[in-house]
Parts: structure tokens; C-alpha cells; sequence
């Protein structure tokens, strides 16, 4: 068997492999916090196949030892992914199944595995999830903000200036944003996004979920900001962030202060239709977009 250290040496081998029993990757979900997450089907999956790669040996152990599973283990970490996928080719096409854990939560999602599961793919092998836990998912259904069209953003970068910079880039996405972030670095984040986004664009800190402390705060960014910097308990344990997609302004908001003046002296003179259609030859504006405004500008009787 050749040695599979890349994508190229994986694609030559794929018909070859198509045409021979191999074995299947299992991409297998892990709880986030609550071991009760676990399903049914990835502790089978973890019991039956003779190898699991883990991004951690150590924690992974203490899971399977919890339930009572003993398939041995081998490391497959962001460092040696794409050293050790040679390794794990070779297992899976001499025929032998191969589960694939992260820490917690999905696999690839902000974890290890996508070059091995690209490897596998482009030889021919099977790869099969095993869904499960996974925290962007959790707080989004969670959430209560638009869940029809999203954007997983990850993590942002961890300096402000490439923070922020991100942060610019999607500012005016109209998809629910989410975003994972380091409890270190939670405040500086909430910041950025009021700074960036607007105090009053809709957010939610999810904390912990699925643990004995887990917090779903749900309020506008500059009130969150607010809540996390006065309570240093929220700024403890893992946190996603949700953050509502731009909306446009309506038009009616974006009328100058120019118009809204003249707009204001002539409703004060005369009734509103009259003054939303004589501010309209003076300003040069629409006459429905004034007539919209005027109703909400009248002074009270
Ligand atoms: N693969 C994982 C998943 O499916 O969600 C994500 C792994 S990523 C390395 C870890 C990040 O996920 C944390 O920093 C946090 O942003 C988020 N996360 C994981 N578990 C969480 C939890 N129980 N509560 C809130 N956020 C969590």
C-alpha cells in the first residue's frame, strides 16, 4: 500500500479503492457539555470500530471510560492532521471502519478532520456522519432571531484591528450572524460588535450550554455589552454569540434633517397632506415618502 501523505497521492488511488472493500469513516458528534447528548447510535458506532481518531487522546478517554467503551485511540489534531491522514487512509482502505471525535460538539465545526475527510472522500471511501451536539446549533434554535439563513463566522480574529476589520466586512449582511468566542476575549468581541454593528442591533450570548451554569442572554448589543461587563461570571466558560443580520433603514429614516425641517414648519401651518405635498416641490423629495413621514411627525393635539 503506498503511503497517503496528501490530496493528490489519495486522488490517484481513488478507483482503485472504489473497486475494494474498505472501511467507512464515521464523522461522529460528542456532547458539549451534558454527557445525556450522546446518541444512541455514535456510542454504537464508537464501540464497533476497531479505531477512533481524537483531537485529544486524554479527554477522549475519560468520555469512552465513562461509557464504558475501550476501541483505542489516536491522535488527530490540527498539528498532525495532515501527517497522520496517511495513516488513517491506510487503516480505512485495508478495510478496517475508523470513527472520527472531536473534543466536543461536531467534528470540522472549528475543530479537526477536514483533511481527513477530504482525503478519505477523494480515495473512495465512505464517510458517514453521525450527527449530534453542536454549540452554533444549540444557540441558534435557541435564540429566537431568524434561523431561516444564517452565517457561521467561526472565530474572529483574535487582535482587535483584524477583529474589527472582520466584523466591517459583515456588517450589512441581512443573515443571522454567528460567532464563537473565547471567554478571555468575550467582552473585547461584545465590544467590537456595538462599535461596528450599532448598540441597537439584536444579539444573544449563549454560556455554557447544555452545563449546571448555562446562560441564554438575549438583549440589544449595547445593553449585553452592558450585562457581561458588570458581571464578571459572564465573562467564565464557552460562548456563542448570535447577532441579528442587518436590516435596512426605512426610508422614511433616512430623510436629511434639511427636509424634516421644512417638513415640521409646514405642518405646523397647514393640514398634513397639504404640507407633505407642498414640502415635496420645496425639497424635491417624494411626495408618499413626506406623506409617511408627516404621520409620524404630528404634533400631538
Ligand atoms: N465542534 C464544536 C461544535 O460542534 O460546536 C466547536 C468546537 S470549538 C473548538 C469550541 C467553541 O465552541 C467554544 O470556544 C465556544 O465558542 C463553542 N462551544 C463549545 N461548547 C460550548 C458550550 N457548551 N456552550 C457554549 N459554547 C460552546
Amino acid at each position: 500500500m503506498c503511503a497517503l501523505s496528501d490530496f493528490e497521492v489519495c486522488a490517484v488511488t481513488a478507483p482503485e479503492a472504489l473497486n475494494s472493500v474498505v472501511g467507512t469513516l464515521y464523522v461522529v458528534a460528542t456532547p458539549i457539555g451534558n454527557l445525556d447528548d450522546i446518541s444512541a447510535r455514535a456510542l454504537k458506532v464508537l464501540h464497533d470500530v476497531p479505531l477512533i481518531a481524537a483531537e485529544d487522546t486524554r479527554h477522549s478517554v475519560r468520555l469512552l471510560q465513562h461509557f464504558g467503551i475501550a476501541t483505542p485511540l489516536a491522535a488527530c489534531h490540527e498539528h498532525n492532521e495532515r501527517d497522520q491522514g496517511g495513516r488513517f487512509l491506510t487503516h480505512l482502505l485495508a478495510g478496517a471502519d475508523l470513527a472520527l471525535i472531536s473534543d466536543a460538539g461536531t467534528p470540522l465545526i472549528s475543530d479537526p478532520g477536514y483533511h481527513l475527510v477530504r482525503q478519505a472522500r477523494a480515495a473512495g471511501i465512505a464517510v458517514v456522519p453521525v450527527p449530534g451536539a453542536c454549540a452554533l446549533i444549540a444557540a441558534l434554535s435557541a435564540a429566537g432571531l431568524p434561523s431561516d439563513r444564517f452565517v457561521f463566522e467561526g472565530f474572529l480574529p483574535a487582535k482587535a484591528v483584524g477583529r474589527r476589520a472582520r466584523l466591517e466586512r459583515v456588517k450589512e449582511e441581512p443573515r443571522t450572524l454567528i460567532f464563537y468566542e473565547a471567554p478571555h476575549r468575550i467582552l473585547e468581541c461584545l465590544r467590537d460588535l456595538e462599535a461596528v454593528f450599532g448598540a441597537e442591533r439584536p444579539a444573544l450570548l449563549a454560556r455554557e450550554l447544555t452545563k449546571t451554569f448555562e446562560t441564554m442572554k438575549g438583549l440589544p448589543l449595547a445593553q449585553l455589552r452592558a450585562f457581561v461587563e458588570a458581571d464578571s461570571n459572564q465573562q467564565r466558560g464557552e460562548c456563542v454569540v448570535v447577532v441579528a443580520g442587518w436590516s435596512a433603514p426605512e426610508e422614511a429614516d433616512v430623510l436629511s434633517s434639511e427636509v424634516l425641517r421644512v417638513l415640521d414648519l409646514l405642518l405646523k401651518e397647514m393640514p398634513l397632506k397639504r404640507a407633505a405635498a407642498l414640502a415635496a416641490q420645496i425639497t424635491g423629495v417624494g411626495k408618499n415618502l413626506l406623506y409617511q413621514a408627516a404621520l409620524t411627525r404630528q404634533p400631538e393635539v
